[in-house]
């Protein structure tokens, strides 16, 4: 969904700092939002320093600080001159959802949010005077009569009403969306969000539910909404009575006739594919989640749900690499896939590791793992299904490398002579068979012969800290594995309860 930005965090302390060129600004008005495109065409919003070249001094500082992606800055302009950058126009609202990377679409869809919120909050809604905004939190407040005002934010609910195999589907009369919807709605003072959930349903279709469970939420910044995912399953009569104020259409579809759509952005999406592919009927009668019952899953469910919602840490500028551990199903049993490196290449010739390499520039490790790994094996990036994001292990030099865990499927064991010698497989149960020799060594500081000790305190005496570093080795038919490719063999599998 749009808020899934791994492994880029969005950090919402509010937590001041005055802008740098670099630094990304929105800049809104009415239903616009000022943006240009990029060298590859995605949609791209004006720097600091852009947005400043060419305007009048004392419209500097007039940004206020929004939130941070990692180490990246947003605000919005708050100044009263009108902006104009060559190269930028205002562009409806909508096209905010072609930006990429994903992480500056759900920037660019929060900082609206935002945007609509100090635009809408210019005046005391008590006593009429301009409100000031606050420097330790978010939050305007006016100088005269001291009312203090937070942003706002509407809980709203989606619901999946279900009958067995079917889900009720709608589409919106006089909307913009003309796409497959569930039925949604706001939540109203005084009632739950399970009031809102019956309530809506009754409004739109006329059906009574029951059995209604929590699934997923959603901040949706283009509305200034929080969605709430339900599901529920129809109780009493199957007829639609559709509210046609509000609905263009309204039917019971079955599951195997909901349309594939990418579910990367909205969670309606989200809970159609969750639903078409995923619930069960038992699910939804008992109401249990699918991945609860450990005597059923297979191993990729087993490993996504060890791994939900785990986010991995931020990555490093540089030097950072990521591979795949690529599992195969090969005679009802899943193994593990290595590569052993070609002789001819510079670094480390003949050693066994997993497909992988260098974080290139714009690029996230997730991209770099699938790229590398698609390019060393010679296969398409859909037979690559990514089940995990591990944490990063210090490579070589201390430089993070971060492991993503996915199934190959259809592997024909093809790979590119440029770079890897051959391919071999070990069964995960060979690893609970053979535990691993594990050995302490220490990493310790050498400093050369021109090394300036007068420097430091204690010159030559210096007590340089060790460090402690234990080494794996796996001794299978195939090869010995060792170095960073074991540590990440052992941390995968003793963090996923494989061994
Ligand atoms: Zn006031």
């Amino acid at each position: 969904m749009i808020q899934d930005i791994m492994p880029r965090i969005y950090h919402n302390e509010y937590l001041p700092r005055e802008a740098e060129a670099e630094d990304t600004d929105f800049v809104g008005r009415e239903g616009n939002v000022l943006s240009g495109e990029d060298e590859e065409g995605a949609v791209a919003f004006p720097s600091a320093a852009r947005l400043f070249a060419g305007q009048p001094a004392q419209e500097e500082g007039k940004l206020q600080y929004l939130f941070c992606i990692d180490e990246k800055a947003y605000y919005l302009y708050v100044g009263q001159t009108e902006v104009s950058i060559p190269g930028f126009t205002f562009h409806p609202l909508r096209l905010i959802r072609r930006a990429r990377p994903k992480d500056e679409c759900f920037a660019a869809m929060t900082a609206w949010h935002l945007y609509v919120w100090y635009r809408d909050n210019r005046f005391c809604g008590r006593c009429g005077h301009p409100v000031i905004h606050d420097s330790k939190e978010r939050m305007v407040s006016c100088p005269a009569c001291g009312n203090r005002i937070y942003p706002k934010i509407c809980p709203a609910v989606i619901v999946g009403v279900t009958d067995k195999n079917r889900i009720m589907m709608t589409r919106y009369a006089g909307r913009e969306y003309k796409g497959n919807a569930l039925i949604a709605g706001f939540c109203e003072i005084g009632e739950t969000v399970e009031d809102t959930v019956r309530r809506e349903v009754m409004e739109e279709v006329g059906l009574h539910v029951k059995n209604i469970r929590y699934y997923k939420s959603q901040p949706w910044g283009f509305s200034g909404d929080l969605l709430m995912g339900f599901f529920c399953q129809v109780d009493g009569s199957r007829s639609v009575h559709m509210d046609e104020q509000e609905l263009a259409q309204a039917c019971w579809v079955d599951r195997s006739e909901i349309g594939e759509e990418p579910a990367d952005l909205s969670l309606t999406a989200d809970m159609m594919m969750h639903f078409k592919h995923e619930l069960s009927l038992q699910d939804m009668e008992e109401g249990l989640c699918p991945r609860q019952d450990a005597l059923k899953v297979s191993l990729p469910d087993h490993i996504r749900s060890v791994w939900h919602g785990h986010r991995a840490g931020i990555p490093e500028k540089k030097g950072t690499s990521a591979v795949v551990i690529p599992l195969i199903l090969k005679g009802g049993e899943y193994h593990i896939l290595y590569e052993q490196r070609a002789m001819r290449l510079a670094r480390q010739p003949g050693e066994i590791c997993f497909p992988g390499g260098r974080v290139e520039t714009g690029e996230s490790p997730r991209e770099a793992a699938i790229r590398e790994t698609t390019e060393e094996l010679l296969i398409s990036a859909d037979q690559l299904e990514l089940l995990a994001d591990l944490d990063a292990q210090m490579g070589p030099g201390g430089a993070p490398i971060w492991p993503f865990a996915a199934v190959l499927h259809d592997y024909e064991y093809t790979f590119s002579r440029e770079e890897v010698a051959r391919v071999f497989t070990v069964p995960l149960s060979w690893f609970k068979e053979n535990p691993p020799l594990r050995h302490m060594t220490q990493l310790v500081t050498r400093p050369g012969e021109d090394f300036p000790y007068e420097l430091i305190p204690g010159g030559r005496s210096y007590p340089f800290r060790r460090k402690d570093h234990e080494m794996v080795f796996y001794q299978t038919d195939e090869a010995v594995i060792w170095g960073v490719t074991a540590l990440i063999t052992d941390y995968f599998l003793r963090e996923t309860d494989l061994v």
